[in-house]
């Protein structure tokens, strides 16, 4: 058993608003292509955006097992929601690796309780998976710092009123990359416009601009220099955060088709009595438990502090999105002609599982990563 007691009614409670407030609004959240408001209020209500963040910074003081049980549960009902949760615990992670006691105080505590959402600035036109190659710069000035940029790609950019944005305070390839907080309103900081996109249509993605963008020195979040590596670390911690999303979009596609099979009859019967129908539900079923027990073992090793946890964040979030990817493929086929039809949830959550395998460095940079970790040994 990886999880606790607590960690266990948490989830329960996740799963239990999932299903109830959060499912049946799942087909309007991916037309409307809107921020889901409602939900986010929902969420912050219950406390999730802050689970395993330490209490006297807003959390509700858990652990990352709970953590990624809630992403779970949220994501098999509406993975545009859970992409709220990933992206706040992405601006919340720095934080707490590497933020002075005023930053966690003033930052973390809005962010945790959902008052605010977090955006992380990293990607930009010429820089992706090769974050060392980042061009926005910021130069330091008298009692701060000026910023110049632009940023590609960035979850709820514009919702936000927090940012983290990686910048490049040298010309030495890591060793030149700082972190800093921009505020919502800060003069020449602006935003661009929405891209129209494949899945989680309710998760809003903008560019953002940095026009000579002063900050003052309290705002760089850890060492200068530092960026780099705190990224690095954070990309640990939230990997299985994205492999609980993944592993939620599967369960969704999955309970959905159990039902699915059981109605459906042709030739005379269910069709859940034909083999090759079993053969696939069996296949479904065995990849969203390994999924889930990859990311709750890459949980119980963030939660004990186990320096062996990156190849497992990787592991996590690279099986199991690639596990979201063939379980909602598989589900659409299921479902025959339904399954390509809007009416029925399927075919949105294989449009939603495919960013699982983008986003949070591709899987092919994680393979990169677990081989480097395996052959190290
Ligand atoms: C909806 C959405 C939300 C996002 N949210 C954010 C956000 O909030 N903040 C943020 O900073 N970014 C965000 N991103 C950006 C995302 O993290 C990047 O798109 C991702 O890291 C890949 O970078 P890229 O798109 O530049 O692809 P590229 O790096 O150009 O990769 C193109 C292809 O080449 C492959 N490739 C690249 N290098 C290698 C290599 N060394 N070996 C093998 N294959 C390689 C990749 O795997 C991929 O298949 C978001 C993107 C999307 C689409």
């Amino acid at each position: 058993m990886l999880m606790t007691e607590q960690s266990q009614m948490i989830k329960e409670i996740a799963g239990k608003i999932a299903r109830e407030k959060i499912a049946p609004r799942a087909q309007e959240v991916d037309e409307k292509g809107e921020t889901p408001w409602e939900n986010i209020r929902l969420l912050a209500e219950n406390g999730f955006f802050g689970i395993d963040v330490p209490e006297e910074y807003g959390g509700v003081g858990s652990d990352t097992a709970a953590h990624v049980s809630v992403v779970e549960e949220i994501a098999a009902a509406c993975a545009s929601t859970s992409v709220a949760l990933s992206t706040q615990a992405l601006t919340i992670t720095p934080f707490l690796l590497a933020g002075t006691e005023e930053q966690k105080k003033k930052y973390v505590v809005p962010l945790a309780t959902g008052d605010v959402l977090g955006s992380f600035g990293i990607t930009e036109p010429g820089a992706g998976s090769d974050v060392s190659s980042i061009q926005t710069r910021a130069v330091k000035e008298d009692n701060g710092y000026r910023l110049n940029g632009h940023k590609i790609f960035i979850t709820n950019a514009g919702d936000s009123e927090i940012y983290v944005i990686v910048a490049r305070t040298s010309e030495e390839r890591t060793n030149g990359i700082s972190l800093f907080i921009v505020e919502k309103g800060t003069s020449g900081f602006s935003f661009g416009k929405k891209e129209n996109k494949m899945g989680i249509r309710g998760s809003v993605t903008r560019e953002l601009f940095l026009e000579d963008v002063f900050v003052p020195q309290e705002n760089l979040l850890g060492g200068e220099g530092e960026g780099f590596k705190i990224l690095m670390n954070v990309f640990n911690i939230t990997r299985p955060v994205v492999g609980a999303q993944a592993t939620g979009i599967a369960k969704g596609a999955y309970e959905y088709c159990l039902e699915y099979v059981k109605e459906r009859k042709q030739f005379g019967k269910p069709i859940q009595h034909f083999q090759m129908v079993q053969s696939t539900l069996a296949d479904m079923a065995m990849k969203v438990e390994a999924s889930r027990l990859l990311v709750q073992k890459a949980a119980m090793m963030l939660d004990q502090n186990d320096e062996d946890v990156i190849a497992y964040s990787s592991m996590a979030k690279c099986f199991a999105s690639d596990t979201a990817m063939q379980v909602t493929t598989d589900a659409v086929q299921l479902l025959g002609g339904n399954g390509f039809i809007k009416d029925y949830p399927v075919e949105r959550m294989m449009r939603d599982a495919k960013i699982t395998q983008i986003y949070e460095g591709t899987n092919q940079i994680q393979r990169i990563i677990i081989a480097k970790q395996i052959l190290a040994d």
